[in-house]
C-alpha cells in the first residue's frame, strides 16, 4: 500500500486532476490510498470568509460563498462525470451559507472557523473522486473525520493516534485489498463528539504521514509544484538544485524553519517504521524526486558542506535580562514555565551570563507572557525579525563554516546564532526585510549561483 498526498497546486483546476488521475493509475499495483489538499487559494479563501462573519457585511459574505463555489463548478464542468459531486457540493455551499450567515454580532468562533476552513478539502475530494472513477478508476470517498479523531485545539488539533491507527486499518484497508481507490481529504478531522477540527495550515502532509504509518504504507508519496526538497526556496532563489535524498531529521528541520514544501511534522509519524517520504512533481511525473528517509544516501551538494537554507519571517525575538540568573538554579524553570502556561513555542535561543534571548512566531499570548515575564528581570521584544537556517552534514565540525556565513549575509546583522547538539543545523535571526537577499547570498558563496 501506498499513499499519495496531493497539494493545492496538484488539484487546482480540471487538468491538474486529469494528471492526478493517470498518476493514480500508474500506482494501481502499489494499492494506493489518495490524499488531497483544497484547490489552491481555496483554504485562504475559507480564512477570509470567516473573517467576514460577524461584520454584518452579508453582501460580501454572499459573494464569498458564491465566488467559492463557482471556482468548483468550473473545475467540475470540465471533468465529465462529476455532477452528483457537484450536487453534493452545492448543498453544502448552501449549509456554509447558513453556519456564516448565523454568526452575527460577534466573533466567529474557533471551532466556527475550522468548520468552515475545512469545507475546501472535502469540496475538492469530491471531484477528485467523481474524475477517478469516471476514468475507470474504482475510487471510494472516504470522510477522514471519523477516521482522524483529534483533540478540542481548534486551528492546531492533534490527532489520537491510538483511534486513527485502528479506525484507518479498519475502514481504508479493505477498501484499497478490494482494489479500490480511497480518496479522502488532509487537514481535517473532528473531535469525538464529531465536531469538526483542522491541523494547522499545510496539514494534509502530516494526514499522508499519519495514514501511511496507521496502513504500514511502504512509502508516503507528496506530489506538489517542485522537483523534491530543494537547496533553497525556488521562488527566491530561481537556481536551487534538487537533493535527490535527505533525513527525517533534515527534513523536519528545514520545514520547521520556513520550508512550506512539507508540514514540520511529517516525517514524525514514519520515522519508527523507516516509511520513506518521496516528494514529486505532478507536472512532471517522471522525475525522481527527493526520497526522505532512514537509507537516504546524503550527496554532497558538489564541495558545500551545507545542504539546503530556509528561512521564516514573521518572528518575534524576546530578550530577559536578569542579573539574578547569575550563579543560579531555577530560573531557565521559571522562564520556561512563562511559555508553558502560555502554549507557545520558543524556536531558537541564545543565552548569555545574565540575559537570555528566545524566538516565538506564534504573538498570540505576548501580552501575558511578557507580564509574567517582568517577574524575572527586564524584558524587551524585537518584532519583524526572521529566522535562518543552514542543514548541512556534519556542520559543527566544519572549520570556518561560522565566518563563512557571517561573510557572506554582511552587510545584514545577525542577532541571535545558535547551533543545536545536532551536528546537522544552524541557526541565526536577522531583520525580516534582510531575510531573502541573506538566503541569496549565502546559496551563492556555497552552491556558486543564486
Ligand atoms: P502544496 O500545495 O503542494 O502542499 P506548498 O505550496 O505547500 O505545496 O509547498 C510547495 C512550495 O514550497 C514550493 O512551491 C516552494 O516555493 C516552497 N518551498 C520552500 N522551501 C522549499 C525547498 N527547500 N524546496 C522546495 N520547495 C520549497
Ligand atoms: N489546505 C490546507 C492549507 O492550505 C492544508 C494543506 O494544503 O496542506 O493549509
Ligand atoms: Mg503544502
Amino acid at each position: 500500500m501506498i499513499v499519495a498526498k496531493f497539494g493545492g497546486t496538484s488539484v487546482a483546476d480540471a487538468e491538474a486532476i486529469r494528471r492526478l488521475v493517470e498518476i493514480v493509475r500508474s500506482r494501481m499495483r502499489e494499492q494506493p490510498v489518495v490524499v488531497v489538499s483544497a484547490f489552491a487559494g481555496i483554504t485562504d479563501e475559507l480564512l477570509d470568509l470567516a473573517q467576514q462573519c460577524g461584520t454584518g457585511n452579508q453582501p460580501e459574505i454572499e459573494r464569498s460563498v458564491d465566488a467559492l463555489l463557482q471556482r468548483h463548478e468550473r473545475v467540475g464542468d470540465g471533468l465529465p462525470g462529476c455532477s452528483a459531486a457537484l450536487q453534493s457540493i452545492r448543498a453544502d455551499a448552501e449549509q456554509l451559507r447558513v453556519e456564516v450567515s448565523g454568526v452575527r454580532d460577534r466573533k466567529v468562533s474557533p471551532a466556527e472557523t475550522d468548520s468552515i476552513a475545512g469545507r475546501g478539502e472535502v469540496w475538492s475530494s469530491r471531484l477528485v473522486a467523481a474524475a477517478m472513477a469516471q476514468a475507470g478508476l474504482d475510487s471510494a470517498w472516504v470522510d477522514i473525520r471519523p477516521i482522524m479523531v483529534t483533540d478540542g485545539r481548534f486551528g492546531r488539533a492533534t490527532p489520537y493516534t491510538q483511534v486513527l491507527n485502528k479506525r484507518a486499518r479498519d475502514q481504508l484497508k479493505p477498501l484499497a485489498d478490494a482494489g479500490r481507490v480511497p480518496v479522502t481529504q488532509g487537514f481535517i478531522g473532528a473531535t469525538a463528539t464529531g465536531v469538526p477540527t483542522t491541523m494547522g495550515r499545510g496539514g494534509s502532509d502530516f494526514t499522508a504521514a499519519l495514514l501511511g504509518a496507521a496502513l504500514g504504507a511502504t512509502r508516503v508519496e507528496i506530489w506538489t509544484d517542485v522537483n523534491g526538497l530543494m537547496t533553497a526556496d525556488p521562488r527566491i532563489v530561481p537556481s536551487a538544485r534538487t537533493l535527490s535524498a535527505a533525513s527525517y531529521d533534515e527534513a523536519a528541520e528545514l520545514a520547521t524553519f520556513g520550508a512550506k514544501i512539507l508540514h514540520p511534522a511529517t516525517a514524525l509519524p514514519l520515522v519508527r517504521a523507516g516509511i520513506p517520504i518521496v516528494i514529486l512533481n505532478s507536472r512532471d511525473p517522471e522525475r525522481h524526486g527527493t526520497t526522505i528517509g532512514p537509507q537516504a544516501q546524503l550527496d554532497r551538494m558538489g564541495d558545500s558542506p551545507i545542504r539546503s537554507i530556509s528561512w521564516k519571517q514573521g518572528i518575534t525575538v524576546v530578550n530577559i535580562r536578569a542579573p539574578r540568573m547569575l550563579g543560579t538554579y531555577g530560573f531557565l524553570r521559571a522562564l520556561f514555565e512563562v511559555f508553558e502556561r502560555h502554549e507557545t513555542v520558543v524556536d531558537v535561543l541564545a543565552s548569555g551570563e545574565v540575559s537570555i534571548s528566545l524566538t516565538i512566531e506564534d504573538r498570540s499570548r505576548l501580552a501575558s507572557i511578557m507580564k509574567d515575564l517582568h517577574q524575572l528581570g527586564d524584558v524587551w521584544v524585537e518584532e519583524g525579525r526572521a529566522i535562518v537556517a543552514i542543514v548541512g552534514i556534519g556542520l559543527k565540525h566544519t572549520p570556518g563554516l561560522a565566518g563563512r556565513v557571517f561573510n557572506a549575509v554582511w552587510p545584514a546583522n545577525v542577532e541571535i546564532i545558535s547551533q543545536g547538539a545536532s551536528a546537522i543545523n544552524m541557526t541565526f535571526v536577522v531583520r525580516e526585510e534582510d531575510g531573502p537577499d541573506v538566503v541569496r547570498r549565502l546559496h551563492q558563496e556555497f552552491f556558486g549561483s543564486c
